[in-house]
C-alpha cells in the first residue's frame, strides 16, 4: 500500500485495539496505546499508536491526534530508558510500503540500542516469545511517570 488507500480496521494495531487479540501493553491514556513489537528489532522494543485514529500514517492523521502520539511517545521512550539503560533510542515511524510499512495504522517505534549491539531486520525477525514481552512491558510500565 503507498501513501494514499483506505483505512483497513481490520488491521493488526485495530485488532490490538480493541483487544481482539494478545499483547504485551507497555501504557495507556486517554490519546495513545504503548505496547511491545512483538517482532522486536532490539530487546525493548516498543510500538506506541493513537487509540482513536484512521489515519495508515502520518500524513493522513488529524494535526489535534499528532500532538498526543508525540507526548506519549517521549514518555515511554523516557521510560524504556530508565527501565532497560540503553546507550540510545531510535524513534522511527514508516509511512507507506515503499518506506517501509507494514501495518497501516499509524504508529511509531521506540527501539533501544546498546553499543556494539546488532539489531534485527524490520519486520524480519522471528516472534518474540509472549511471556517474555509481557515481562518487558511490566518493567518498563514500573518506570512510566
Ligand atoms: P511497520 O513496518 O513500520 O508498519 O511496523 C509494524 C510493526 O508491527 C513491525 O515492527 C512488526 O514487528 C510489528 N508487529 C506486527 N504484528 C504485531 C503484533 N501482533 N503485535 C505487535 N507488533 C506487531
Amino acid at each position: 500500500m503507498s501513501l494514499d488507500g483506505t483505512y483497513d480496521d481490520g488491521n493488526i494495531f485495530a485488532r490490538i485495539l480493541r483487544g481482539e487479540i494478545p499483547s504485551a501493553r507497555v501504557f495507556e491514556d486517554d490519546h495513545v496505546l504503548a505496547f511491545m513489537d512483538a517482532f522486536p528489532q532490539t530487546r525493548g522494543h516498543t510500538l506506541v499508536i493513537p487509540k482513536y485514529s484512521s489515519a495508515r500514517n502520518l500524513l493522513d492523521e488529524e494535526p489535534q491526534v499528532v500532538g498526543p502520539l508525540f507526548l506519549g511517545v517521549q514518555r515511554v521512550a523516557r521510560a524504556v530508558r530508565a527501565a532497560l539503560m540503553p546507550d540510545g533510542i531510535i524513534v522511527t515511524q514508516f509511512n507507506g510500503a515503499p518506506a517501509g510499512q507494514t501495518v497501516f495504522h499509524l504508529h511509531v517505534h521506540i527501539i533501544p540500542r546498546w553499543d556494539g549491539d546488532a539489531p534485527g531486520r524490520h519486520a524480519a525477525g522471528a516472534m518474540a516469545d509472549m511471556a517474555e514481552l509481557q515481562a518487558l512491558a511490566k518493567v518498563i510500565a514500573a518506570q512510566i511517570s
